[in-house]
Parts: structure tokens; sequence; C-alpha cells
């Protein structure tokens, strides 16, 4: 592995926050107490934490020092303002209403535009965006191209948006029942993938033509751009400044969580254009979250996301974060080890099926794959399988083709010796692998399963 051929940080260190130094006694002990999940181990437990790129960023110094500028005025706050122009320069969009989250952002643009009966068309769901439109009436469709659903197939923007499938869904149910089309740049579920430009602009294009509005997921848009940049052809002169500027320009409005490329621990926000629906969300931001120059942020925290916005388009920025996420991918190919490719743009999929392909998916192979990876060197991630997929409404298990353990990076947080001991460790379990058997349920809730559920190994 040509390790110096990977690109090196574009940040220095100020601060350090130490981390668990554990024995595997210690760990063995922490596992058996969280029922072998993940979701239950203390984080002072772990020593690398890959369980959500959600919040976990490390912010710069400059944020850290916009914190201190925070203007907590009840009404007309001067951060909003910094937030709004970072939003209106960078993305492009008029009016901006600042959320809790990204969720709270899906709350109110569900509310506004979705009547019950709707179709949303989306590349693929993701989970608290569904929910929201489902909760308000709406029938969601996945419109991904094929290949997004192949493990192995290497297509360069496995995000895209299958124009057939769109067109097929307006047909069939007619474009006045599909309020908008929800556009997701990457796409989470598919493994962190992007959507090409051309692609983005064809969608808009048949949008257009039936007025149908396209809404954005713009959770991990720098990411996308930053792809649109090393792999379109026509892009790789273009900043990301200018590559974010136009993927927005193909749209109505966008949810933004920013809590992933926002670069913050909290915060988001919901951007339109038209002024009928802004008036709309502002009536209902002040019910949900709060006045609508705050919305569900401190002023604070808006400064802060409003720095991180300008931080996450530098390409240094994002070029290392795509680095350091292909770097632990490149390790483990290497290596032979199973997992989800192309490698995109927030985390590594193990193929826990293909790892322990011994162990029959209802012994829950994934699940064990993430705990033998923290008991072998405290390393957190968390199971994308069966446990995540629950079960039917007769009470059997959902068996959903892909089986995988997520490990997710979050931004300028590790360096590339923790990603070496992640991938050392992934290889060590590999070699001995067929010693390792399944789980059973030990408590199992009746919803949201993985969160909660309690396992033990089988003999
Ligand atoms: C995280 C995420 C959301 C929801 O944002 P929150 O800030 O967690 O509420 C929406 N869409 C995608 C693609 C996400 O990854």
């Amino acid at each position: 592995m040509d390790s110096y051929k990977y690109m090196a940080e574009p940040y220095k260190i100020k601060m350090v926050e130490p981390i668990a130094m554990t024995t595997r006694e210690q760990r063995e002990t922490a596992l058996k107490e969280a029922g072998y999940n993940t979701f239950l181990l203390n984080s002072e437990d772990v020593y690398i934490d890959l369980l959500t790129d959600s919040g976990t960023n490390a912010m710069s110094d400059n944020q850290w020092a916009g914190l201190m500028l925070g203007d907590e005025a009840y009404a007309g706050s001067k951060n909003f303002k910094h937030l709004q122009k970072a939003v209106q320069e960078l993305y492009g969009f008029k009016h901006v209403v600042p959320t809790h989250q990204g969720r709270g952002a899906e709350n109110i643009l569900s509310q506004i535009m979705i009547k019950p009966g709707d179709f949303v068309p989306g590349n693929m769901y993701f989970t608290t965006t569904r929910a929201h439109q489902e909760l308000n009436g709406a029938t969601f469709r996945d419109i991904i191209i094929d290949e997004a659903h192949d493990s192995q197939n290497e297509h360069p923007f496995k995000g895209n948006i299958d124009l057939n499938k769109l067109q097929a869904l307006i047909d069939e149910v007619g474009a006045e029942r599909i309020p908008y089309i929800c556009l997701a740049v990457t796409v989470n579920l598919a493994g962190g993938q992007p959507v090409a430009m051309s692609n983005i602009k064809a969608v808009w294009e048949l949008a257009q033509k039936y007025k149908i509005k396209v809404m954005m997921d713009a959770t991990r848009c720098v990411e996308n751009a930053c792809f649109i940049k090393h792999r379109e052809p026509g892009y790789g002169d273009k900043t990301i400044k200018e590559i974010v500027h136009e993927l927005f320009s193909y749209a109505d409005g966008c949810t933004m969580s920013g809590k992933k490329d926002g670069i913050v621990n909290i915060g988001g926000f919901l951007a339109l254009n038209d002024d009928d629906l802004y008036q709309k969300a502002t009536s209902l931001v002040v019910v949900y979250e709060g006045m609508p120059s705050y919305g569900g942020m401190t002023g604070r925290d808006m400064e802060a996301l409003a720095r991180g916005l300008y931080e996450s388009i530098d390409y240094h920025f994002i070029a290392h974060r795509l680095a350091q996420v292909q770097y632990l991918g490149d390790r483990l190919m290497a290596a032979g080890i199973p997992i989800v490719r192309p490698v995109g743009g927030h985390a590594i999929f193990l193929d826990a099926k293909a790892f322990y392909s011994h162990i029959p998916q209802d012994e829950f192979p994934a699940q064990m794959l993430a705990a033998q990876l923290y008991l072998q060197s405290g390393v957190r991630s968390m199971e994308r399988g069966i446990i995540s997929a629950g079960r039917d409404k007769n009470g059997n298990h959902h068996y959903p083709k892909l089986e995988l353990v997520r490990l997710t990076i979050p931004r300028r947080v590790y360096t590339y010796a923790h990603f070496d001991v992640v991938a050392n460790s992934v290889i060590d379990l590999y070699k001995t692998r067929d010693s390792v058997k399944g789980l059973r349920f030990v408590y199992e809730p009746p919803v949201l399963r993985f969160f909660t559920a309690r396992f033990e190994p089988l003999a």
C-alpha cells in the first residue's frame, strides 16, 4: 500500500480530545453489558467511533471563534443574516428557514407540499425523509438506477435517477399527484454514491416539462460536488463552489442537515426559491421550531454553520475527506475484504454475508461482525442488515439483499493512522472468520429494534 500517494491533512491540530485506550478484557465486559449491540456501548469505552458522520465533525478554530459571536436576540439575530448570506451565495436559494437539524426541515417541507394520495419519487429513500413524506399521506417511489442495488457494480454515479422510472411514474399517476421529486446528493443508503450533473440537469428538464418541483436533500452536496469534479467530463477545472452552485440551479429548494457537510454538531435548514412556499414554511416553523430568524438553532450555532458552509466548499477540505474514506477502502480491498463498491463519500460498508458466509442471515452476521470489530480493537461500527430491516406484519424477518457493517468517517476527526488500526483489525478478523458463530436475541423491541436489541453469542 503506497500510503504516500494519499493526500495529507490540510489542517493541523490545535486541541486534542483523549480517547479510551481499553484492554480486551474491558471490551469483553463492555460488549456483554451492551448486549452485543454497538448502539448500546458507552462512548467512553470506544477507541475509534465510526458509528456515524452525523454531528461528529471537528469544528475549526474559525467556527469555534464564531460561537463567541452568537447574537442570541429573539428576533433578527445577525448570525441568521450570516447563515442566510452563506446559503444564498453558495447554494443560490432565495429563502432560508433554520431548523434544529435536517429532519426539522423535512417535516416542514413535507407538510407544505404534500397532499394525501400524492407520490414522492426519490433516488432511494432515507429513513427520516421517507417517514415525513408518509406521515403526510404520500407514497414513496424509488426511482434510482438499478445499478445502485448491486453492491459490486462500479458505476461512477450510482446515485443517478432512472429517467424512465420517473417518466413511468408520471404516466401512471399523473404529474399533478407528484408535488416534487426528492433528489438526494449523495445517496446515503446506496453507500454514499453520487449523482452526475448531467443526470441532475436531465431530471430538472423533465420536471420542468411537467411543472413538477425538484427538492434536493443537500445533506452531502459537497461530497457529491467533489465526485463530479473528479469523475464527470467537463468539471475537472471547475471549483467546488461553482459545481455546488450549478447543482442547486437545477432545484426549487433543499433540506439540509448541517450535521454532515455543514461541519457542525447540530443544525440544519430548509431553503426555497418560491415566495408563497416560504410564507407557508414560516407559518409552520413558528409552530415546530421557533421564530423564522432562528428556527431550531441558537445564534452561535447559526454562526458556526454559516462558517462551516464556507469551509466545506474548500477543495482541500473535501478532497482530503474523500481521500480518507478511499484510503480505508483501498486497504481493505487490497487484502481481499468484501466491501460495497465503488467506495462512496462518507463510509465503507463491509459485506458481512460474504465475510461470514458460514453464518446464516437470521443468525445476524453483520451484527456479529460489528461486535467482533469492537472486541478486537475498540472500533465502533453499526449493523445495516437484517436487524435494521426489522420484521413484516406477519412477524417474519425482512431479509434484505445487503447485510452490511457501516464504518462511517467523521469529518476532520481521525488520521490515516487510525484508519490503519481499523483496516488491520478487519483484516485480522477476516483471517479468523471461520471460528466465529452467530448471535441470538435476548431482547427484541417491537419497533426500530436495531437501536436497543440485546443479543448473546450462539454456543
Ligand atoms: C442525516 C440525514 C438526514 C436527516 O438529518 P438529521 O440532521 O439527522 O435530522 C436526511 N437525509 C440524509 C441523506 C441524511 O444523511
